[in-house]
């Protein structure tokens, strides 16, 4: 008898709750335009293969489509390396697996801090109790190449970190001989091309990058949630070669790269592929294989003389001083004297328009317009400077 009552009485209370109210009404999401600093607009192409049906992430017509991401993940980074493929994750999930792979305990890791992303590679290798030594740049600049080629020879670093396009200052951090005195050395070349890839040139291969790692939602315009990687021979070889297992199951390079069908062995069971941002991937891929990877490039670097003009002829400065080390595809402008940054960034959201104010230690400093893929336009371009200009001007005359 009590047994029942208790039963009745816990049916009560497991039937008494409430289903959320808000999952009953329908999802907004409103149109917008998105020119921060990312998720940059899909691409309509990429956003229909996104309804596509399932297919399981072992059926053959799936594993060809791996194969294909990985043809065109080879092409964007310009790379033969085998081991190319892409994380189930969003751009840290590619700093992480490359970071977990290629340090173990009691390696020396440099870091190159130009901004927030080389601030973050350190904080992952300090919680990994990896020791690091940051050469930094003042925000708004690179740091000189010989600058990092002297502490490579000094410190002799396991590994080098760049982030090639920092997306909280808009420096571009060149790279070219970098990775000769990381050979010469015995380091490991890691980059960051999250915010850069297919947006800025970018050689894998000629730079002799040993690892690089980019993200889907930036100049891919695909949704946020894989990060193409690539290790080179070399990294692949200290992997091979390390005294202790990888620690983590999910970023084992070895692994995943048996997943997607590098190392030429019969593919194992790793994890479930994100089946349809995979799809994703493989359209914004096509997308850049039918423009030409150096034609992206292209695109973007003359487009952002375009934004550079425009925000010339509202009055606007950027951030970067030197041209040479601006990124592209993303822009940092400075707010001029007495603005309130989160004010205009506020009334532009309200037109349907994204940008973004600084990051880290730019807050309150900078706007960050990203001009990704098909963001890359003259005439959106135009636009969002107008309305930025206009929203300022707004603003001052409250003051
Ligand atoms: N690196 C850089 C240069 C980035 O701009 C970002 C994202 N803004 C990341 C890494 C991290 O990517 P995610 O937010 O996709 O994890």
């Amino acid at each position: 008898m009590i047994q029942i009552l208790l039963f009745l009485l816990l049916q009560c209370s497991m039937s008494s709750r409430a289903p959320p109210k808000a999952l009953l009404q329908d999802m907004v999401v409103p149109p917008r335009q998105l020119f921060g600093p990312g998720p940059s607009n899909m691409a309509d192409s990429i956003a229909e293969t996104q309804s596509k049906n399932l297919l399981g992430h072992l059926h053959p017509e799936f594993v060809q489509i791996m194969g294909d991401v990985r043809l065109g993940l080879q092409y964007i980074f310009k790379t033969e390396n085998k081991y190319t493929f892409a994380v189930s994750g969003t751009g840290h999930s590619g700093m992480e697996c490359a970071m977990v792979n290629l340090l173990e305990p009691g390696d020396k890791f440099l870091v190159v801090e130009i901004g927030l992303w080389g601030q973050r590679a350190a904080d992952l290798a300090n919680r990994m109790g990896i020791e690091v030594k940051k050469i930094s740049a003042p925000h708004g600049k690179a740091v000189p190449v010989e600058d990092i080629q002297k502490a490579i020879a000094e410190y002799k670093p396991n590994l080098v970190f760049v982030c090639q396009g920092d997306s909280s200052t808009g420096v571009a951090q060149p790279l070219e001989t970098i990775g000769d005195a990381c050979r010469e050395h015995g380091a490991l070349f890691l980059v960051d091309t999250v915010a850069s890839l297919g947006g800025t040139p970018f050689d894998a291969d000629a730079l002799k990058v040993d690892c690089v790692y980019s993200a889907t939602q930036k100049v891919l315009n695909a949704p946020p949630g894989l990060a193409p990687i690539s290790f080179s021979d070399r990294a692949i070889e200290k992997i091979r070669n390390r005294k202790q297992r990888v620690a983590s199951f999910y970023f084992d390079a070895l692994e995943l790269g048996n997943y997607w069908g590098c190392d030429g062995e019969l593919k194992r069971y790793h994890h479930t592929a994100p089946i349809s941002t995979v799809y994703a991937l493989r359209a914004a891929l096509s997308a850049i294989a039918k423009e030409g990877i150096d034609e992206s490039i292209q695109r973007h670097k003359d487009n952002s003389q375009v934004l550079y003009a425009a925000l010339k002829n509202h009055g606007l400065e950027p951030f970067v001083e030197d041209e040479k080390l601006r990124l592209p595809c993303l822009t940092t402008v400075k707010v001029p004297e007495g603005i309130d940054w989160k004010d205009v960034a506020g009334k532009m959201l309200t037109n349907g328009v994204e940008i973004a104010g600084g990051l880290g230690a730019t807050v309150g400093k900078i706007w960050r317009i990203g001009t990704f893929g098909i963001n890359s336009n003259k005439t959106k371009i135009e636009n969002v400077v107008e309305l930025l200009s206009k929203s300022i001007n707004e603003t001052r005359s409250k003051l």
